[in-house]
């Protein structure tokens, strides 16, 4: 019988994982379907253990804090960030993981592979995102870490969740030092939805170090108004395709047990958002 994935948010007509997932399904002639399906329940954890027609599960926004909940199996990361983007059925158990985290640090190694020689990483946003991301970003032998947020108290949370991954080498502050915070860093990610669609925001980079990355997990336009201002000032920079696809990647292995053409997605996609 032909299985069948999906993925879940609210909206998620937008969400690119149903044609990032088809294509790998049929480059690996796998007989399953994968479908979008927008979900709106009063109980989104009910709702998501009620989804036992799918053998596998990706959850977008607003669903990953109840997919956490949800799933009766949670992987470290899943459980440190109380939330999960991934949910397996295996055995009439839901497993959930989080595959945002292992895939940011996936797409940021294939564009600067020496990243944790870094000595300073600042992390936009504190939202499900910026959380991944921040955590991700911690190790012993990684940079040190600076989250930046509009709500000062996120930031602070989202600092307490990666201090025992680096030695407490990290720092929360409010959007006001916004400038100050671009300016020490090697490693600059926005994780905010600023510039989603591109709304104009100008972005404090004169005083951004010359060699410094720009990442920004922001991938609808793919030119963000924070990576043309980069490109402007010759940084180097790094797109939120390649999170996309990893994160989806390592769920298509999960589900699968195939690890699929990360290449060939990004030019599938490339195609398809020109
Ligand atoms: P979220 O949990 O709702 O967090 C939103 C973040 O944006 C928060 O930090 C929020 O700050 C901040 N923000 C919103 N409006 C702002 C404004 N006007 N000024 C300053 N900050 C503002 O969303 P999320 O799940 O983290 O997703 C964030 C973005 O990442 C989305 O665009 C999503 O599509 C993208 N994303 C991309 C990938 C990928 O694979 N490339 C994966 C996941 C998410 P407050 O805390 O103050 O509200």
């Amino acid at each position: 019988m032909t299985k069948r994935y999906a993925v879940i948010g609210d909206p998620v007509s937008h969400s690119l994982s149903p044609f990032l997932h088809q294509g790998w399904l049929a480059d690996y002639g796998i007989d399953a379907r994968y479908e979008a399906l927008q979900l709106k329940s009063d109980d989104p954890v009910g709702a998501i253990r009620d989804l036992t027609q799918f053998a596998g599960i990706n959850v977008t926004a607003p669903h990953k804090e109840a997919a956490a909940r949800a799933a009766e199996d949670a992987s470290e990361a899943v459980r440190q960030l109380n939330a999960a983007n991934t949910l397996t059925w295996r055995d009439g158990i839901l497993h959930g993981d989080n595959t945002d985290v292992a895939g940011f640090v996936r797409a940021l190694e294939e564009v600067a592979p020496g990243w944790r020689a870094a000595h300073k990483a600042l992390v936009i946003g504190a939202g499900g995102a910026g959380r991944a991301v921040a955590l991700g970003l911690s190790c012993a032998d990684g940079p040190d870490i600076a989250i930046v947020n509009r709500t000062t108290d996120r930031a602070i949370a989202a600092a307490h969740i990666v201090a025992p991954h680096n030695g407490g080498r990290v720092s929360a502050h409010p959007w006001e030092l916004l400038a100050d915070c671009l300016a020490e860093a090697d490693i600059i990610v926005n994780t905010t939805t600023l510039g989603l669609n591109d709304a104009p925001v100008e972005w404090p980079l004169a005083a951004a170090n010359p060699s410094a990355l720009v990442a920004d997990i922001v991938y609808r336009p793919l030119e963000t108004g924070l990576l043309r201002a980069a490109r402007k000032r010759g940084l180097k920079t790094m797109d939120g395709l390649g999170m996309l696809i990893h994160q989806g990647a390592l769920a298509f292995e999960l589900w699968h047990g195939i690890k699929p053409d990360v290449a060939k997605a990004r030019a599938r996609l490339m195609a398809a958002l020109a």
